[in-house]
Formats: structure tokens, C-alpha cells, sequence
């Protein structure tokens, strides 16, 4: 290798650890909220993302909020999910997907070998619902099922016995379990999904 070759090669090196290290402390950022279906990863978002706020209007269920400005001026205004108030009914036709002209939500293309006959409907990672059994009534005793038969993820929320379990690698974390609570503290509780690396 030349002087030349070493020195392009150690740069390309330095500008991809710094971007990394860019993309990483976004998503720990990232962590205090929740995007809209279908966001692209939280930097490319960012990027993409001109705050129009056309997404906040589309949703026919009003889950969808302005950033406030004390979360710092690269993300003020910018479009995230109130899921800890309202669930995301994952609307059969995107509209606040649709409306998404710069592509900062974005449906991704189907991999060539998936199967284009399949019924299932393709569910975006929204965030990461757990299920507190401390709160939730059956674990301590009197029967509920008030969140039976609302998930719409099949497989999401399976029942042992009189109570609901979540499986976490399933939930696509709509919070409409959460929205059918009826204890509270509310028994399901609703994170980002970049929490885990903060
Ligand atoms: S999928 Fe529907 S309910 Fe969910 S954020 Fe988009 S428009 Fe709102
Ligand atoms: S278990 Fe709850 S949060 Fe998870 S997909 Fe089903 S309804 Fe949505």
C-alpha cells in the first residue's frame, strides 16, 4: 500500500467512526420518544424529516405530536406518538405514512423472495409494551379482560389461562392494549424502542 492508498483508507476509517458515533448518540437520544409507523432510522429521519407536520394532521386519531422545543432545537417539532395517552390504531391505509412526501415514514419495499400471497398485514416496530403483573388485575387475583381480543397482532397477546402475557417478539407495541386498560396505574406500560440502548 502507498502513502496515498494508507492515508484515503485511514480517513474513510475516521469518517465512518465518527458517523457512527453520530447515528449512536442520536438513538440513545431517541429514547424519550416514540416515532410515527414506519419512521426510518432515527438519524436518516432526522435528516429527512422537514417538519411540515402534514403526518400530525392525517392521523384520524390524533396520536401524533409536535416535539417541544425543550427537547432541543434538532428535534423540536418534529412529529412522535403519544402512545402512553391514545394507542395507534395502525390504520389500514397509512394515512399518516402516505402523506409523507420527503420520505421520513416510509413503507420499505417488499424483499423479492416474500411471499406476495400471504394475508398477513406488514406491522412496523413501533415501540416495546411490557405488561406489569403488579398492576394487572388477574395476577393478583379478581378475573378482567378488558384488553382481550384488542391486540391486533396476532400472536401479540396470548392468554394463560385468565391472564395476558405479551410476547416481546411479537408486540409491535401499538399501545391499544394499554388505550383498553382499565387499572392504574395502567397495567401495560409503552417505551421506545431505542431504550434498551440507552
Ligand atoms: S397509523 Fe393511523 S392511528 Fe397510527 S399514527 Fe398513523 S394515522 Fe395515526
Ligand atoms: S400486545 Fe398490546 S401493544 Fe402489543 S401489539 Fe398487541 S395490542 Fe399492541
Amino acid at each position: 500500500m502507498d502513502r496515498r492508498e494508507f492515508f484515503t483508507r485511514s480517513s474513510k476509517k475516521i469518517v465512518k467512526s465518527v458517523a457512527d458515533e453520530v447515528a449512536d448518540s442520536v438513538r440513545v437520544r431517541a429514547a424519550k420518544w416514540i416515532r410515527p409507523p414506519f419512521a426510518l432510522e432515527e438519524i436518516d429521519f432526522l435528516l429527512a424529516c422537514t417538519r411540515c407536520n402534514e403526518c400530525i394532521d392525517a392521523c384520524p386519531h390524533e396520536v401524533i405530536f409536535k416535539l417541544p422545543a425543550r427537547l432541543g432545537i434538532q428535534v423540536t417539532a418534529t412529529p412522535a406518538l403519544d402512545l402512553l395517552n391514545h394507542g395507534c390504531h395502525l390504520c389500514e391505509d397509512w394515512p399518516c405514512v402516505s402523506v409523507c412526501k420527503p420520505g421520513a415514514l416510509k413503507i420499505p419495499v417488499k424483499p423479492d423472495d416474500a411471499d406476495d400471497e400471504s394475508d398477513e398485514r406488514f406491522f412496523p416496530r413501533l415501540a416495546i409494551a411490557t405488561l406489569d403483573s403488579k398492576h394487572c388485575l388477574p395476577y393478583k387475583g379478581p378475573e378482567c379482560g378488558a384488553c382481550q381480543g384488542i391486540c391486533p397482532v396476532p400472536g401479540a397477546m396470548v392468554w394463560d389461562m385468565t391472564r395476558p402475557v405479551i410476547n416481546e417478539k411479537i408486540c409491535i407495541g401499538c399501545a391499544l392494549c394499554r388505550d383498553a386498560c382499565i387499572v392504574e396505574p395502567n397495567a401495560i406500560n409503552v417505551r421506545s424502542k431505542y431504550k434498551k440502548l440507552s
